[in-house]
């Protein structure tokens, strides 16, 4: 079967990517072994997107392809799954996934290959998740995705109840391929969706936030709100249970966000039910993002009660996009990147280390008083007076200027 739609264009751009995938896939035919590029990989090339990870299905077990490839992490090799490092890029090798396990053939026939892949490809989630493609560039797409994606649907291989019923993460899968791709869901699978919402509840939340995020941060983010409210699935999900404020403050938000630290700090800031503790207890996520999402809210709130220029030294690099798109979500849309950049060039000093003084001058300053949180307090009034120009940062200035009680 030839691809029914040019693949060349984004081939090119992803030309080593796919280079080396292809030399993979030559090594394990050599070896008696079948490989096919399949899920993402060719799901956003034939969308003309840009590739995230490359994923190759084989029949070849994970010993197999650790004994034919030198560099091999067995990342899941419970679940069939290895990283082989070639090249420098990494490459995601799945052995099939059949109803009757393998049997050690070397040499199996062409048939038999393109059953098992058949098999491995009715598991996939979706039909434009389910498509195949071999280091010809031959497409292999028995669930006919290249028509869903004409259609522009994300629709379940196989009955969609079914499919819910074995892994509800796939709901809210759905939703997240509605945000990347602006596509609608089918109706047979969103009303399964509506039936089966409910099940979300058992997956582990891991799962779901790692959906959640790429959901997000999704060009067609507001796809997906649809999706969300339509499918029922909302009022299952960590911290929007019983939450109405939430809820409304959610059917009002149609911009994507850069991650869940600027999801976190919108939402803790615009809705007083949904803290950012709520938020990283809830969806378990990583002290960076606490962090994170905590300095986020902080720099709003010394936006709003401090000058500028106290906000700006505060602000680090990593968080610039994330706090500018926190202002305009929240009607602040004046300050640019550039305005900041240009306060940051005028600040005094642009970290605590450049201070003319630090700790231990402080306690020579005032040998007599214990150690204690004053030292802290000190050094915080005195940095914020130095950002704001109100005194200059030199050694015997702030001397003097502690000495006559400041
Ligand atoms: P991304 O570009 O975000 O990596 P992806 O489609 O490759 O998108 P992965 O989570 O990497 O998503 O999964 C790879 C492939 O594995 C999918 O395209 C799909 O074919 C299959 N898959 C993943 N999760 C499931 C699931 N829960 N049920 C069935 N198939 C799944
Ligand atoms: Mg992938």
């Amino acid at each position: 079967m030839k691809p029914s739609i040019n693949v060349c264009l984004v081939k090119m751009m992803c030309k080593e990517l796919f280079k080396r995938a292809e030399e993979i896939i030559e090594r394990l035919e050599q070896a008696g072994f079948a490989g096919y590029i399949v899920g993402g990989a060719v799901r956003d090339t034939l969308l003309h997107r840009k590739i995230g990870d490359m994923d190759i299905a084989t029949d070849a077990k994970p010993e197999e392809v650790q004994a034919l490839f030198p560099k091999v992490v067995p990342t899941g090799i419970q679940h069939g799954t290895v990283l082989v490092r070639h090249h420098g890029l990494s490459f995601e090798l799945t052995t099939f996934r059949t109803e009757s396990g393998y049997s050690d053939f070397r040499r199996p026939d062409q048939v038999r290959f393109v059953t098992e892949l058949q098999t491995d490809l009715s598991r996939r989630d979706f039909t434009i998740n389910a498509i195949a493609m071999d280091r010809f560039q031959t497409i292999i797409d028995p669930f006919g995705g290249q028509t869903d994606m004409q259609r522009r649907l994300v629709r379940t291989v196989g009955n969609p109840a079914d499919r819910f019923q074995e892994d509800p993460l796939r709901m809210m899968r759905a939703i997240r391929f509605q945000a990347q791709l602006g596509f609608a869901i089918a109706e047979n699978t969103m009303t399964a969706m509506r039936a089966h919402a409910h099940l979300i509840r058992h997956i582990a939340v891991e799962r779901l936030a790692i959906e959640w995020e790429k959901m997000m941060t999704g060009d067609y983010f507001s796809h997906a709100k649809e999706g969300l409210l339509q499918s029922g699935l909302l009022r299952y999900l960590p911290v929007f249970t019983d939450n109405q404020p939430l809820h409304r403050l959610f059917a009002t938000v149609d911009q994507p966000f850069t991650g869940w630290a600027n999801w976190i700090a919108y939402m803790d800031i615009a809705c007083p039910n949904s803290s950012v503790t709520d938020w990283v207890r809830e969806w378990k996520l990583s002290n960076q993002v606490k962090k994170d999402s905590k300095l986020l809210v902080h720099l709003y709130q010394s936006f709003q009660h401090e000058p500028i220029e106290w906000t700006v030294y505060q602000l680090p690099n990593a968080l610039m996009d994330d706090f500018l798109q926190l202002l305009t979500r929240l009607g602040f849309s004046d300050l640019t990147a550039k305005d900041i950049a240009s306060y940051q060039e005028q600040l005094p000093i642009k970290i605590r280390q450049e201070m003319a003084v630090d700790g231990k001058d402080l306690q020579q300053f005032f040998p007599n008083r214990p150690r204690g949180a004053w030292l802290r307090e000190q050094l915080e009034v005195l940095e914020k007076a130095i950002v704001l120009q109100e005194i200059v940062n030199d050694y015997d200035t702030i001397r003097e200027w502690l000495k006559h009680g400041n």
